[in-house]
């Protein structure tokens, strides 16, 4: 049986995909994580990076001879965390399983705004022409997701869970227009608090320091230089209430929690490789486990290991082809 945790980088970028000479190392996709937990495959947000992901699931499904489960979580709305949704493979095999949460008001909320990102007058292929099985479902943070023995289901925060279980709690934060829902992920005493899309506040974000106590890896925005947010950087405005946080906040939130590893995420799109790496040695000074989301980047939460996998040729080929 596998026993391992692993989380995998698929698109690390903010805003709008930026290929190029300037991003190869860190990548210019936009916002795509893959964590497995055992045989579970669990994706958080469809931006661009989910594309390649899409190709290298359905190939996996195919060589494994194994139809596709998959559990899907959006952040929010914004374009760079729904786009690459009409382009992803296994929504189109009749086979395959998509439990798919997101926020909404009502629980119909997200399939209706996943199906105007797909309407006739945008996009050739409705939400409902594409031949998987989906369960779309807008949650609340008072609800928790759970992947089991009985399969996907949302529950109230007081349920006895298993062991085994895969546990999604959420906590809906203010920090960014809109709002936005910061996920942890829990598994056999692991987990994993995703916190993109969120800006810092004078004296921190409490209630996130809070919900990401203690967690093995951190992955938080850091889309700007303390700089570009403060407006002293040649040719770009101010960003102060953007909903996007700084190296700084993101390594001060690391160090509160007292997490495992900080991972930087949803990087400027204007910003080039070395822009990038800077803010990665910002936060390096405040929480020295900290790095730089790049596509590709692996880490596996059973050895708690920082590492270019195996995987990073294929993304390179997949983004090539
Ligand atoms: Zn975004
Ligand atoms: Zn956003």
């Amino acid at each position: 049986m596998n026993e391992e945790m692993k989380i995998k980088f698929w698109g690390a970028r903010g805003s709008y995909p930026t290929p190029g000479a300037g991003t190869i190392q860190y990548g210019g996709n936009t916002a795509c994580v893959e964590i497995n937990a055992g045989h579970r495959t669990l994706i958080l947000d469809a931006g661009t990076g989910i594309i390649p992901l899409g190709r290298e699931l359905a190939r996996r499904s195919a060589s494994e001879k194994r139809p596709l489960e998959l559990l899907m979580l959006f952040s929010h709305l914004h374009h760079d965390h729904t786009q690459g949704f009409p382009f992803f493979a296994p929504a189109y095999l009749p086979n395959a399983r998509l439990h798919i949460f997101g926020p909404g008001g009502t629980p119909e909320t997200l399939k209706h705004i996943l199906e105007l990102n797909q309407s006739a007058e945008t996009f050739p292929v409705s939400l409902n022409d594409m031949a998987s099985l989906k369960n779309i479902q807008s949650v609340h943070e008072s609800q928790v997701i759970v992947w089991d023995e009985e399969g996907v289901r949302v529950v109230g925060a007081g349920v006895r869970l298993s062991e085994e279980a895969l546990v999604i709690r959420i906590q809906k934060s203010y920090a960014h227009p809109g709002g936005v829902h910061i996920h942890r992920i829990s598994w056999r005493g692991k987990s994993v608090v995703y916190a993109t899309d969120t800006e810092g506040y004078v004296g921190m974000d409490r209630r996130l320091v809070a919900f990401a106590r203690n967690a093995d890896v951190l992955i938080h925005d850091a889309q700007y230089s303390e700089e570009h947010y403060r407006g002293q950087l040649a040719g770009f405005p101010a960003t102060q209430g953007y909903g996007h946080s700084t190296a700084t906040m993101a390594g001060e939130v690391a160090a509160s929690t007292e997490t495992g590893k900080l991972v930087l995420f949803h990087h400027d799109p204007a910003y080039s490789d070395e822009m990038v790496a800077a803010q990665e040695n910002i936060a390096k000074e405040i929480f020295p486990d900290s790095r730089a989301a790049y596509e590709g980047l692996e880490i596996n939460l059973m050895s708690s290991s920082f590492g270019r996998g195996v995987m990073e040729r294929e993304v390179q080929y997949a983004k090539n082809g």
